[in-house]
This record gives C-alpha cells, structure tokens and sequence, in this order.
C-alpha cells in the first residue's frame, strides 16, 4: 500500500510539473494525492516563509525560489482539484473527498482565504441539485462533514493556525503519504529550473538621469531599486476581487495613490465598480495578464492572449491606455520571447524589491512586520501586496501610516518613472 502510495504521489506531482493530465482511471485515487500534496505544499511552505523571515536580504535569499516554485505548484494542484469537481464523471465518492476538504473552510477563517476555496465553491455550483442521487449524495455528505468538524473543532483549527499547530498537522498528513522526501525534492528541482527566470532579474544601474521604457531588454525591468530615497510605489496584484473597495477606502482616507495590476478576466466583473473607482480616484492601473498562468510554459498563441489580448480588453476596459506589466509570479522575466511582447504592447516590466507575502502569510502582524523589516533595508522601492486577500486589507492600511510617518513620498508606477526620467514627480 504504501509504496502504492508513493508512485501514484509521485505521478500526480509529475502531471502537475508538467501540466499533463492523470487519467480519470486514476479516481478517486488522484483526487487523495492531490489533497495530499495541496496540504503538504502549504505546510511546506510555511517552513520556506519562516526562513524567509530570518534571511538578512529576503530578496536574495536562496530559499526565496523555493517559496515561488512552491505556490505555482500549489496553485496549480488546486486548480486541478478544481477541475476534477466539475468532471461529469466525478464519482460520488471523490466529490465527498474534496467537499471533506474544504469542510474548515468558512469565510474569515484563515483557511477560507486560501486559493482553493472560491474554485470549489464556484465548481460545486455545477452539481446538478436536481439528480436525486447528487441530492441524497449531498445530503450524506453534509452530516459526514458536520461530524468530522465540530462548531468547537473548527474554532480550536482556526484560533490554532497562528501557533503553527495546523501546520504541524497538515505535515504529518503529508507524512503519511511517505512521500514527503519525493516532493521535497521536486520542488527544489522545480525551483532550481524556476530561479533561471524569477528572482532578482537583471537591472539597470541606478543612475541619475536613466530611461525608463518598454525594453525587450531585461535591464528594463523595474525593480524599485531605481527609485530616488524614501520613494515607495505600494502595489496590489491578482485582482480587482471583494477586497479591493476596502483598499481603495484606505488609500482615499488618506489621499494616496497605489497602482493595481489587474487580471483581464476578473476586471469585466468589477468595471462599474472598483475598476470605475480606481480609475477616478488617480490610481495606476497595470497588467497582470489573463489568467494568470505560468507564462514561460505557454506558446506562442499563449502569450498572446495573456499579454497582448489582455492589454488590449483592460485598456478598454478602463477607458485609458496602459504604462506596465508583472509577469504572474514573476515568472519569465528574463525570458526573451515574453520580454518582446511585454515590450511590443508598450509596457514596461515592474518586479518589485520588498515581497509582503501575503499570498502566504494571514496574519497582518507579521505581514506588517515583515513588509517594515524589508522597507527598513531597501530604502525605496516597489511593495506587492495582493489585493485579493483581507489580511492585506489590514496589513497595507499600517504600511501607508508608517512610510507617511517616515516622511516617506507614496507615488503611483507612472509618477515614479517620470521622476526617475527627469521630469516632475
Ligand atoms: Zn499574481
């Protein structure tokens, strides 16, 4: 059995390394492992993130890949899982696997906030209510799930997520699958391959008077490092989503501007809304592609759609021409064919100098921390945030009030390089 385990461990992993497909013979074996390494990437990721925290230059801090490769590979097993819930011939059995899942999950939880939820929750709307056999399976489901977490049980799992406790859990369940060491050891492969093309691009020399422009180049990244003293463009990816209203509120109350680089298939949802709002207010408005996929593994036909298509819908959506992009993970950065087209769409590529982690990290405290230790190092530069995520909410409402109270000048992507270019700020 265990040994078992361990091939079939290792073959979903591989499908997910290399976007293939298991076959649906594999159900619900698949759907186990994939539970199995969606909970072990999370813990191990945790452990990434504490090392992370200690590095005296997070940026350049080996264990940094490792954090990137682990979240394209978690976010990639959970959209697999997504998928498999929507599959007509999804058994019984297999559904139940993923609801039992998901079961912790409830908004405000820490576990609510994770990339899985709204996948499932937006794919078990396609479970036809109306089959009596999906109701009575639904039905069963519902009192399994209420017995394995208590309303007392999911409260301790909650309250307990901060002291690591859940974490120590989900790794002993990743134990069990003997296959711990196996998936160690793709991800440091994954992240080896990963590193050629992410972390700390290649960038200009900061010099006085440097051009800024779309540059197929990979000196034309933006970094944040070309920033004049105590300059800071705070930045939010992966949006517009529920959270971003909030955020705008923050940034009015307090008259600052940020610059939101925006999927082009969630900002439709959000035109009359935050994208309307975003726009009247001043802020910089990027891309952030289409859909977020690891862009270094698509094709030609690919990049067209998550580059060139989608500059084109978000700048008819807002109604303005667009000035920058950010690869999704900031992957492909010095990646020559994405480069041509970032840079033939007439944009400029921005990465960033102080990582938040929010993507990872839900507790505002340590975000906020975090985020102030790595300003302190750099000086200037360009924060990420995500502002799909309410511990951001939090988390950047504390940044803005402590970078004003350092005297700190808060501009938007375009402001800084026109300062940087020479004209007026
Ligand atoms: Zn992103």
């Amino acid at each position: 059995m265990a040994s078992k385990n361990i091939s079939a461990f290792v073959l979903v992993i591989v499908g997910v390394v290399f976007s293939s497909q298991a076959s649906a013979a594999d159900f619900p074996k698949a759907t186990e492992d994939l539970i199995g390494s969606y909970r072990y990437l999370e813990a191990r990721s945790q452990d990434f993130l504490e090392k992370f925290d200690k590095a005296e230059e997070p940026m350049s801090d080996a264990n940094y890949a490792d954090l990137i490769a682990t979240r394209v590979l978690r976010e990639q097993v959970a959209h697999l899982l997504a998928d498999r819930l929507v599959k007509s011939d999804s058994s019984n059995e297999e559904v139940a696997m993923i609801r039992e899942f998901k079961a912790p999950q409830r908004p405000g939880s820490y576990i609510s906030s994770l990339p899985l939820t709204d996948d499932v929750l937006e794919a078990l709307g396609h479970i036809d209510e109306d089959s009596p056999a999906k109701r009575d399976a639904r039905q069963a489901l519902i009192a399994r799930i209420e017995k394995l977490y208590s309303k007392e049980e999911r409260i301790e799992l909650e309250k307990n997520w901060g002291t690591g406790e859940v974490v120590q859990a989900a790794r002993a369940q990743a134990r069990d699958f003997k296959a711990a060491g196996t998936m160690e050891a793709e991800i440091r492969n994954y992240a080896r391959r990963l590193v050629q093309d992410v972390v700390l691009p290649k960038t200009r020399k900061p010099s006085s008077g440097a051009r800024v422009g779309p540059s197929t180049g990979a000196e034309g990244n933006l970094t944040g490092r070309e920033f004049p003293s105590k300059m800071w463009a705070i930045t939010y990816d992966d949006g517009p989503a529920r959270q971003t209203a909030q955020i705008l509120d923050e940034l009015l109350s307090r008259r600052m501007k940020a610059t939101f680089f925006w999927l082009s298939k969630n900002a439709p949802g959000y035109e009359k809304t935050s994208v309307a709002r975003a726009k009247k207010e001043g802020h910089g408005l990027a891309n952030h592609s289409a859909t977020h996929q690891q862009l270094t593994k698509l094709g030609s036909a690919g990049l067209d759609k998550e580059i060139t298509e989608s500059t084109k819908t978000l700048e008819r959506i807002y109604g303005q021409p667009l000035g920058f992009f950010r690869l999704p993970y900031g992957s492909g950065v010095n990646n020559t064919a994405i480069r041509d087209r970032i840079a033939k769409a007439g944009l400029i590529h921005v990465y960033w100098n102080v990582d938040t982690l929010d993507w990872q990290d839900r507790n505002p405290d340590t975000l906020y921390s975090r985020t102030m230790k790595q300003v302190a190092r750099q000086g200037r530069g360009v924060i990420l945030f995500h502002d799909i995520h309410s511990q951001t909410v939090v988390a950047s409402r504390r940044v803005m009030d402590e970078l004003r109270s350092q005297g700190s000048k808060i501009v938007t992507m375009a402001e800084a390089v026109s300062t940087i270019n020479g004209g007026t700020p």
